[in-house]
C-alpha cells in the first residue's frame, strides 16, 4: 500500500477547518481506495475526499455519509473549473495570480 499523502494536492482550500481535516483524515483511513475508480472496476489510491452532494446544494460537509474518497483524476472530473486552471509547464504547479487555493497557501 502506498504512502498516503496527508493534504490534498493543491493545498487546503478556503473553507477547511480542522474538523473537517479530521473528518477527511478518517474517511481516507477507512476507505484509502477511490470509490469512484472502484465502481468502474479499477483500484486507484485516494488522495481526495469529495462531497457526494455538494455543499451548495444542501450537503452536509461534516455528513460521513455524504462523503466519498476520490482519486485525483475524479475529483477532477467532478469539479470541471479545477482543469481550466493554467499549469506552468517547467514546475507543475499552478501560475501565480489565479482563482485557485494554491495561491491562498501560507
Ligand atoms: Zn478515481
Amino acid at each position: 500500500m502506498p504512502t498516503l499523502n496527508a493534504s490534498p494536492r493543491y493545498g487546503w482550500p478556503k473553507g477547511s477547518d480542522r474538523r473537517w481535516r479530521k473528518l477527511r483524515a478518517r474517511k481516507l483511513a477507512q476507505e484509502p481506495r477511490c470509490e469512484s475508480c472502484l465502481a468502474k472496476g479499477r483500484i486507484t489510491v485516494a488522495t481526495e475526499v469529495h462531497h457526494v452532494l455538494p455543499i451548495s446544494q444542501g450537503g452536509g460537509k461534516y455528513d460521513w455519509n455524504n462523503l466519498e474518497s476520490v482519486c485525483g483524476e475524479c475529483q477532477d472530473e467532478a469539479h470541471g473549473a479545477r482543469s481550466k486552471i493554467r499549469i506552468d509547464a517547467r514546475t507543475g504547479l499552478p501560475l501565480p495570480g489565479q482563482n485557485h487555493p494554491w495561491s491562498d497557501r501560507e
